[in-house]
């Protein structure tokens, strides 16, 4: 910080200078109150809405042409850095929200220098596969229309799994879908309730 210096000798030039300064301090006040307004957030579903995406959940819909359609519009592509982000396992999950015509896919995805740094992606996918909106936490990921490298390892995997029902993440070891939420099959033979051990009850009669 400058650190103005009063001189006796010329008191209107500090003055001058002050007010110059608090002048320019306003200004940037301004300015930085617009930077604040100007810094996009998306419209997304309530946290708890979102589910880790696995082989129940449906959804095709979102093609290639699709994600070289929306990088176009910034003259980007589909880098093999973003594809080696989601084959190396830096998507830590990828979940998806719905709605009755959107489709929301929340992912996280470690930096690629610093492992240890992760950023929070936010991608709106339309019912016809248009992806309308994306936000990604990184200095480059400014939404709405977001396009940096963790926006893009996100696109390809939603587009991996959009078409060969892959998904690979940070926690699984291969490209299997994660299968814990499913019953497993019934292999017992079934009992009959009137088999049931019953501690202190004999003779129960279950017919009545
Ligand atoms: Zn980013």
């Amino acid at each position: 910080m400058a650190v103005l210096q009063y001189d006796n000798n010329n008191t209107n030039e500090f003055t001058c200078t002050c007010r110059g300064r608090l002048d320019v301090f306003d200004r940037n006040k301004d300015i930085e109150h617009e930077v604040l307004e100007d810094e996009y957030s998306m419209e997304i579903p309530n946290y708890d809405l979102y589910r880790d995406i696995n082989t129940g959940t449906k959804f095709t819909l979102l093609k290639l042409e699709s994600i070289l359609c929306y990088l176009e519009q910034f003259q980007k592509k589909l880098d093999d850095d973003s594809k080696k982000l989601y084959t190396n396992h830096f998507l830590k999950y990828l979940r998806r929200a719905s709605t009755d015509s959107l489709y929301f896919f929340k992912s996280e995805c470690h930096a690629e220098m610093k492992k240890k740094v992760s950023y929070h992606i936010d991608i709106r996918i339309d019912l016809d596969g248009f992806i309308a909106e994306s936000q990604c936490a990184c200095a480059a990921g400014n939404g709405r229309t977001a396009h940096c490298k963790n926006v893009c390892a996100s696109l390809y995997a939603i587009f991996k799994f959009s078409t060969c029902a892959e998904i690979i993440t940070e926690l699984s070891c291969n490209s299997q879908l994660q299968t814990f939420h499913q019953s497993r099959h019934f292999m017992a033979s079934p009992l009959k309730s009137k088999d049931l051990p019953l501690l202190g009850y004999k003779d129960v009669n279950f017919d009545l």
